[in-house]
């Protein structure tokens, strides 16, 4: 209470009363509010880096998983599977026991996966690693490390009977088909095998043993199995020794050509002639072209090799009509390769017009596999072939995709028909099914059938009963030298008259 003074005479007082309680309680309100906000957001906090905590530690935990496992088959990686071929080596050293390590490439998957796409792809790389998880056993490493590659330590496994048993079942595992859309695929597996420690003391060198023995086991033939031999190395060896070679200007005048009669069955005709590569090297004799071709391939030396070999055929052809023989068009087998490099076509139409040729003169053997590779431009650029009037033939049919309804959009003139399915006629019931389903299939989309291989008379008259058109093989004739051709042919008079 305060006085109030006039000319120093207190005339009143005045008292002032302020209400505190509200303003601790507007006080308290704030506080509490502002405690409240403050445990809030501690929580919130404590929450939101737990959540943040957890989201680190999930991608983490992807990316080492991403870091050993396979993304697409869910197996281990090529990393991890090393180290997993690391540690079971070291094992071994300890306790004087063995493994083996199976290297396992997918036959034919680049053109699963060019014909139906990555997708589908996948899904046979998923399906192939389920057929692995469940034709081995728990303890075993399986990994996918690279595109169509897998790998396989069957652990403590190292009794090589034991090992070919299961490498076997996992052949027939692959063989089975895969369905794309309700279309049965076919792929496979070659498989090369390397013992661990015998073969090798280091992941490395026993993946590079393993892959040794797949290139074996793949020149076996698709489907097979192949145990690591230290006489690979001596292999790898030759195969560089032949390519230094054929580098060489001069090893190409080597080359020679031999020709193998193609007859009309019903006629027996001459209809045509394969035209065979031989290399005569001085010192070391006949090479096959099975040895030399596929290393001409992969070195791309095939493309002047067969530039070389379609002159030395056109050459043969021209001196043989100047000799007066009626001479059938050759066929030349043409390599993926020299189909990429270049324009095939020019070169060859240049090359015929060289020697007075015209293209039907020539027969292009093209693999199945040749022809699939170029499946998305493949149409038209037949078509240009076959326009400029090439003679084109598929050759090995059977081997490849053996897709039939495939074939209705090819355009060609032949079939061949892939000596592995004639060698077994007529006692297995399967090559003989086949074999009649591929000639009516082709002669119902107008392609004439050639049997390769034809060896005897039970093949022929088996031929001969599912109206196949033309045979070529050594019942007929071996691939021969051109003096030898010359008994062979006829006069261009007298089938002229
Ligand atoms: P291919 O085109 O399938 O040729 C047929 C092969 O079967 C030839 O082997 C031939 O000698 C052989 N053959 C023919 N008839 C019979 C028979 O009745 N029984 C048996 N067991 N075999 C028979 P060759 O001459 O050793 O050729 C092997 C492969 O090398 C050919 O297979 C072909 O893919 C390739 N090749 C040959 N010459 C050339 C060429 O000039 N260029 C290219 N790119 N590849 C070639
Ligand atoms: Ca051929
Ligand atoms: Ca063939």
């Amino acid at each position: 209470e305060a006085p109030i003074k006039l000319n120093e005479r207190k005339i009143g007082s005045i008292r002032l009363r302020v209400e505190t309680k509200s303003l601790y309680l507007g006080l308290g309100r704030f506080s509490v509010g502002l405690l409240m906000i403050a445990a809030i957001s501690l929580l919130f906090g404590r929450i939101a880096s737990r959540k943040i905590r957890r989201r680190i530690a999930e991608a983490e935990a992807a990316l080492q998983h991403m870091a050993l496992v396979d993304r697409v088959t869910g197996l281990c990686n090529r990393y991890a599977f090393e180290h997993e071929l690391a540690r079971v080596v070291a094992l071994h050293a300890r306790d004087g026991l063995g493994s083996a390590l199976l290297f396992i490439d997918v036959d034919n998957f680049k053109k699963v996966n060019d014909l139906y796409g990555h997708q589908n792809g996948d899904g046979v790389l998923r399906e192939i690693a389920d057929r692995l998880r469940g034709s081995l056993r728990r303890g075993d490493v399986i990994a996918r490390i690279g595109g169509d590659e897998f790998a396989v330590i069957l652990v403590n496994t190292h009794e090589p009977r034991a090992i070919a048993h299961i490498a076997a079942t996992l052949n027939e595992v692959a063989a089975r088909p895969f369905m794309i859309d309700d279309v049965p695929v076919h792929v496979g597996f070659s498989i090369g095998i390397a013992i661990i420690p015998d073969d090798g003391d280091s992941a490395e060198r026993l993946l590079n043993d393993a892959d040794l023995a797949i290139d074996k086991a793949t020149q076996a033939g698709k489907g097979s199995y192949e145990f690591f031999s230290p006489q690979f190395g001596a292999k790898v060896y030759q195969r560089n020794q032949i390519e230094v070679a054929l580098r060489h200007p001069v090893s190409r005048d080597e080359l020679e050509v031999v020709y193998q009669p193609q007859v009309d069955l019903c006629s027996g005709e001459m209809i045509g002639l394969e035209a065979l590569v031989r290399w005569r090297r001085p010192e070391v004799g006949l090479v096959s072209p099975d040895e030399f071709i596929s290393v001409a391939e992969e070195s791309g030396l095939i493309v002047e090799i067969g530039r070389a070999i379609l002159v030395r055929v056109c050459r043969d052809i021209r001196d043989l009509r100047g000799e007066g023989w009626l001479v059938p068009s050759v066929a030349v087998n043409v390599s993926a390769r020299q189909l990429r490099m270049g324009d095939f076509r020019l070169d060859c139409e240049r090359t015929l017009a060289e020697f007075g040729l015209q293209p039907c003169d020539i027969e292009l053997e093209l693999t199945e596999s040749v022809l699939m590779d170029r499946i998305e431009s493949q149409r038209d650029f037949l078509d240009r072939l076959l326009e400029s009037g090439f003679r084109i033939a598929i050759d090995d049919f059977g081997t490849g995709y053996s897709s039939l309804s495939y074939l209705r959009h090819l355009k060609a003139d032949k079939l061949k028909i892939d000596r592995s399915f004639i060698q077994t006629l007529p006692d297995d019931a399967d090559s003989v099914a086949i074999t009649a389903a591929i000639i009516d299939m082709a002669h119902a989309i107008g392609l004439k059938v050639l049997a390769e291989g034809v060896e005897n008379d039970a093949q022929l008259a088996c031929l001969q009963a599912n109206a196949c058109d033309y045979i070529q093989g050594y019942k007929i004739g071996k691939p021969m030298v051109i003096d030898e051709l010359r008994g062979f042919l006829k006069p261009a008079s007298r089938s002229a008259s």
